[in-house]
């Protein structure tokens, strides 16, 4: 049977436009490689669940080749009964029950599209195996706290990379050939056209071409202030460590009080000429109270559209049931502009009212890269600049802040093209 044009388009980009809906599917390892070009992301180091016991977190050994294993329900969830709800919480029911049908819709538009649907187990594994996984990861939240952080220094080898990369890629390189720079509080990029390795206390890291990362606290995010305001990003995508009470999040990575993030210099880092802001939720009512009563109008943020993240298993089902209150098999975003007025009515025209993109959710709750999907709602002048807030990967041509954005680009993550 002939590949639609469709999906031979999906193959190289990892975005499926679903028929007759306003929805997508995507391919995260395929949407990331994009950023790639001596590497390529290992789909079975993507896509490993290690639901083991609690504490150990991120961890824990790997195995070469494991891959996405539906789990077992862990304990049986309580159904509730909308009577037992707060206020909020049924507000946050309400909209559930709004947006319910369309995420029906396009799930069934995925489970109509059967060279895509026959597809999806292909997705989760690799062709090849993958880069070396023994050896523990670093954990860069324990080592940004300890007194020593400042001297830690990463260390961007050219010897192992092109000319290309010797010539234009690299300032400040030694007489043996390596660029050393402290790791924390410290913006490095990577100018080169080319992936390039660096090491870090005996580890490989991969950093994509043109990509750029600052590892540090809240406390040091003013450092990304642009010098000039016209310098500022024309998108900044917010996946913020939300208080959740959830128990597995925990062990993974520390999360912050609501107030925390009024203090995020928004405005600051937003292009003047107009910004899009991208800000992920949790599918908690009281968040959304807060995010539209304080911290949207903190930031300066208008125009608020809502995207929902869809999320299925690799037979195509959802990850669980629709109804269940509080694990619901999706998470959304909230999207709307800074300086708004000065953002040509075309792009506000653009955006839809509700979108929809679906995936097979990635381990650690990672998310999937939007910055392709979002394209042509950015304003300003391109190349646009994008920045991304409490990132654990970096993306080409992207600036990735938080306390741990080499997270993701530890080698055992990769393949040698
Ligand atoms: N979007 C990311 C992904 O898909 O992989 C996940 C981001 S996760 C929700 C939040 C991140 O914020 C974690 O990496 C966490 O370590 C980081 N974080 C928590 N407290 C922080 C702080 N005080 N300063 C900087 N980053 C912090």
């Amino acid at each position: 049977e002939t590949l639609s044009d469709e999906f031979s388009s999906f193959l190289d980009s990892g975005i499926y436009r679903l028929p007759g809906i306003k929805a997508v599917f995507l391919d995260p390892v395929r949407l990331l490689n994009l950023s790639y070009t001596r590497y390529s992301i290992s789909a079975s180091g993507y896509y490993c669940r290690t639901f083991d016991s609690l504490g150990k977190g991120r961890r824990t050994n790997i195995e070469a080749g494991d891959s996405y294993v539906p789990k077992k329900k862990k304990r049986k969830r309580k159904r509730r009964l909308p009577q037992d709800l707060n206020e909020q919480e049924l507000v946050a029911e309400k909209r559930h029950q709004d947006v319910r049908p369309f995420l029906l819709k396009a799930h069934e538009a995925l489970l109509g599209t059967t060279e895509l649907l026959l597809f999806l187990p292909n997705l989760v594994k690799d062709e090849k195996f993958s880069v070396d996984r023994r050896g523990l990861e670093q954990s860069f939240i324990e080592l940004g706290r300890l007194w020593q952080a400042p001297l830690y220094e990463i260390s961007i080898s050219i010897e192992g990379n092109s000319k290309e990369v010797q010539e234009e890629g690299l300032q400040n390189v030694d007489s043996s050939g390596r660029t050393v720079a402290p790791l924390f509080n410290n913006l490095i990029s990577n100018n080169a056209s080319i992936d390039v390795d660096a090491e870090f206390l005996n580890r490989t890291y991969i950093l994509p071409s043109k990509s750029c990362f600052h590892t540090s606290d809240l406390r040091q995010i003013h450092d990304l202030i642009p010098g000039s305001s016209d310098q500022g990003f024309n998108l900044i995508v917010i996946d913020p460590p939300w208080e959740n009470g959830s128990a597995y999040q925990k062990a993974v990575y520390p999360t912050l009080p609501n107030r925390y993030f009024l203090y995020l210099p928004i405005k600051q880092l937003a292009y003047t000429e107009g910004a899009l802001v991208v800000l992920w939720m949790t599918n908690r009512g009281k968040l959304r109270a807060f995010v539209e009563q304080e911290l949207f109008p903190a930031w300066g943020v208008t125009d608020i559209r809502t995207y929902y993240w869809l999320k299925i298993k690799p037979d195509g089902s959802l990850l669980s049931d629709l109804d269940l209150i509080h694990h619901k098999p999706y998470e959304y975003l909230l999207l709307g502009y800074v300086n708004k007025e000065k953002v040509g009515p075309h792009f506000i025209r653009n955006f839809q009212d509700i979108q929809i993109f679906i995936s097979i959710p990635g381990a650690y709750s990672r998310k999937p890269p939007l910055g392709k999907l979002l394209e042509d709602h950015l304003p300003g002048p391109k190349p646009s600049r994008c920045i991304e807030l409490f990132a654990r990967e970096l993306v080409a041509e992207w600036t990735s802040w938080g306390n741990e954005p080499l997270c993701f680009q530890d080698c055992r993550y990769f393949m040698e093209r």
